[in-house]
Formats: structure tokens, sequence, C-alpha cells
């Protein structure tokens, strides 16, 4: 490279949501932003998650926005490949990366075993891209930096975390970069929250911004509004109870969990609804949930959640949620009776403890199946949220005789309306580059930003380089 230039380069969710990798080049040094996994159909996905366009020995630190798997889920493989730099993070994002990594690990792990068992007559066989110990690897390079505390990732770069409002954890990061021209800002924004949130602070355009790197992924779309979840979920609760039928909620275990045991709690405190058991089967949501209850008081949640929580002293119901890791405890509630919630993973039905309580309940009547989060194409909670009144689980045909219903008002992301407010507070004076969005959404986004008169708004491509000056 040539030493005098400080130019920024995509590696990933560039015109598509996966992946994230920016890498910052200056002074001669690098600066990683992310290094997430691609997610998508095996074959494409592997191809892109195994190669890496910068050695990864040439990497001098590495800065992560927030703990998604999109986000920090090729970490392991990174300093596996020869890595040795120190990886700046929130306490938050360190402590529930080290678990999503792990996991990711053990995925992959189970994946390959059970595609070189079926596979075995062929001949054909695959490895796990990472193994537990690599994931370790990665999260001992873990330095906790707190927001709004300046750093030095490398020589003529400071660089700050603010609270991105998406996640616990979650950072936009600020970089005040000595470029041959001067000193110039760059904001990387991460995954960033939306302007109505349950549990985090809305997130702050930053001022006095030269770049801007922004995420698109609802550069199309608006959100539905946030208050009427709570009062579809009390309907939902005061009818599984006179029915005495139980509420299966298929839930992703890093934040969306959270938010409905929140709103739940809230709901029992105010006495809206009478006091139904609930269930957190999922160990890994049991380990996070612990995570947001020890950083309860943290700087990233929204001032409501922090009254609330001051108030009600667990606004996770630990005191009467029943949080359950192990199989046998989960293994329990088939024979247990309503009314009461399950709430399980995975998120969209297509493997996990989910799947053992749909099989069981999914042909009674006084079953509610509620579905909270994105459904991607042909999962099964898809087909389920479709209507679909036949479907298989584990190879057995069962008939759909749960209710099936919808809260299509969460999201942890901003909206349209969000992302272009965000970014006309933020007004970047040289630059706004678009990752992270299909092309439909970020295209759409690119086209308000033109009409808003923001001007330089790019939408780079995989492997695109710009010099920033
Ligand atoms: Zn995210």
């Amino acid at each position: 490279m040539n030493d005098n230039k400080t130019k920024i380069s995509f590696h990933g969710a560039a015109g598509e949501v996966t992946g994230s990798r920016h890498l910052l080049e200056t002074g001669g040094k690098r600066l990683l932003m992310d290094c997430g996994m691609f997610q998508g159909h095996r074959s494409d996905a592997d191809a892109k998650n195994r190669t890496f366009r910068f050695p990864p020995a040439s990497v001098d630190a590495v800065l992560l926005s927030h703990a998604h798997v999109d986000h920090c889920g090729l970490l392991p493989l990174l300093y596996k490949k020869g890595c040795a730099a120190p990886l700046y993070a929130t306490p938050g994002t360190a402590e529930i990366a080290a678990i999503m990594m792990a996991d990711s690990a053990r995925l992959q792990e189970g994946d390959a075993q059970f595609y070189n068992k079926v596979h075995a007559a062929q001949h054909l066989t695959i490895e796990p891209m990472y193994d537990e110990e690599d994931a370790k690897l990665a999260g001992d390079h873990f330095q906790h930096v707190e927001y709004g505390a300046p750093f030095t990732p490398i020589p003529g770069v400071s660089a700050t975390f603010f609270n991105a409002g998406h996640v616990l954890g979650s950072s936009i990061t600020q970089l005040d970069i000595d470029t041959p021209g001067g000193r110039r800002r760059l904001v990387y924004t991460g995954d960033l929250g939306r302007e109505e949130t349950l549990l985090l602070e809305t997130p702050a355009p930053p001022k006095d911004v030269d770049y801007l790197v922004i995420e698109s992924t609802y550069g199309d779309r608006n959100h539905e509004p946030l208050v009427d979840a709570a009062g579809k979920l009390a309907d939902t609760i005061r009818r599984a109870w006179k029915e005495g039928g139980k509420i299966i909620i298929p839930s992703f275990a890093l934040e969306r969990t959270q938010e409905i045991v929140l709103i739940i709690d809230k709901l029992r405190h105010d006495k809206t609804v009478p006091e139904i058991p609930v269930y957190v089967d999922s160990p890994m949501a049991v380990s996070l949930t612990e995570i947001f209850n020890k950083h309860k008081e943290d700087l990233c949640f929204d001032t409501e959640f922090l009254a609330y929580a001051k108030s009600d002293g667990d606004p996770f119901g630990f005191d009467y949620v029943h949080y359950l890791r192990s199989k046998e405890e989960s293994q329990t509630l088939n024979n247990k009776s309503g009314p009461m919630i399950i709430i399980s993973a995975s998120g969209m039905c297509e493997g996990g403890r989910i799947l053992h309580h749909l099989r069981n309940n999914i042909e009674k009547e006084n079953t509610t199946i509620l579905i909270v989060g994105y459904q991607a194409q042909g999962t099964l909670g898809r087909r389920l949220q479709d209507g679909e009144k036949k479907i298989k689980i584990f190879g057995l045909q069962h008939d759909v005789w749960a209710r099936v219903d919808t809260l299509h008002s969460f999201s942890s992301h901003a909206d349209k309306n969000d992302l272009l407010a965000f970014i006309k507070t933020a007004d970047p004076k040289r630059g706004t580059f678009l990752v992270h969005g299909d092309p439909a959404a970020r295209a759409a986004l690119s086209a308000a930003l033109v009409a808003a008169g923001i001007k330089n708004v790019k939408c780079p491509m995989m492997g695109e380089e710009f010099e920033l000056n």
C-alpha cells in the first residue's frame, strides 16, 4: 500500500446484509471494523467466509461494533489465520460476542458431523471453519472500552464508541484520522437502532462528520409502532389463560427474548394480565439474559427502562420466569398443561428446542404460536406465518390446529425514516457510504438521500476501495 494515502475498502456487507468487514488503511497501518460471517446458501457463503482479501496477520487493530454473528462471526477465523491484533469493544459486546462465537463454533461442528455422516458413502466431507478453541483465542484479544472514552487503536487515529441502540453493547464508532490533507472524522454506525425502542437509548447522530459509513437494512421500509405490541400480547395472554393453552414464542436469544420478557414483566407488574407462568427455554437466551441483568445500569439503556428497572428491581423476571438450561428441564414442559408462555429458539423455527414444543402442541386448538421476529423465505416459521395448514417437523406431517399470530412491531434496526433523519443530522461533508443492505433497500435509501440534497452518496461493491482525503 501507499503509506501516504488514507483509504477505506469494503470486504463484506457491500450490496448485501451479512459479512460486515470494512478496512481502514492510514499511515501504513490497518484497522479492521467488524469481521462478520456471511450467511446464506451454504456453498456461496462458505467460499466468501473462508477467503480473506487481506492477510489476517497484516491487521494492526480490530474494532467490533456489536455481537451479532454477521459482525463478529469470522473473528475466530481471523485469529486462527494469524491475526494478533488487539480487539476493541464495549464490555457488553465483548461478553456477548464470546457466547455467540462459541455457539457458532458448536453449530459448525454439529453441521459438519451431520453432513459427513449423511455423505459418507460419497466420501464428501466438510470441515468447520473454526472450533471452540479458536473462538476462545479471538475472545482472549478483547480490550474493553467504555462508551465515550477515546482510545488510540493505531497511530494517527483516535477512536470513540457511542451507543448505537441496536443490541446491548452495540456501538457507533467515531474515528478521528490524521490524513495528509488534515484531520478527518469517519463514523461507522455498525447496525443502528430505531428511534422508538423498548430497552435501549435511541442513538444520537454524531457531529462534524466528514465520512459516514451507515447500514441500510430497512432503507426502503418503515416499521409499525411499538406500542401495539404490548396490547396484542396482553390479549393473547388473557385468551390463553381462559382456554388453558400454551403460547409458544420462537425468539432470537439476543435482545428479542429480553424485550418480550420485559413486556410481560410490565404487564404483570401493572396487573394487566394474570400471573401466567413463563419459561425461557434456551441455554443461550439464559446466559444472555444474565448479561442483560448484570448490565442493567449500563449507559446504552434508555431512561424509561432504567427507571423501571430501579422501581421493579427485577425487569427480566428472575423471581418468577423459569430460565431453563438443561434438556431434561425442557422436556418436563411437555407434560405440563397450560396456560403458560414458552419462549424458545431458534427464532425462525429452523432447529433447536422450539421444534419439540411445536411438535407437541401444534395440533391443539388452544395453542398460540406467536411470531415476534423476521421470518426468512423458506423457513418453517415463515410457512406457519403464511398460514400453511400442514407442515413437517422432523420429517413427520402435522396438521396446524394452533392459532398463528404475528407481532409486527419488533425490530432492532432503524427504519427508512430513522436512517434519513440520522444522516441528515450527521450531515457528512465528504461522503456517505451505504453498506449492510440488500440492493433494493440500499438503492431506495440512496435515491431518497439524493432527493434530500445529500451529496457524495456511494454504494460500495465487494472489494471496492476509496481514498479519504
Ligand atoms: Zn446486528
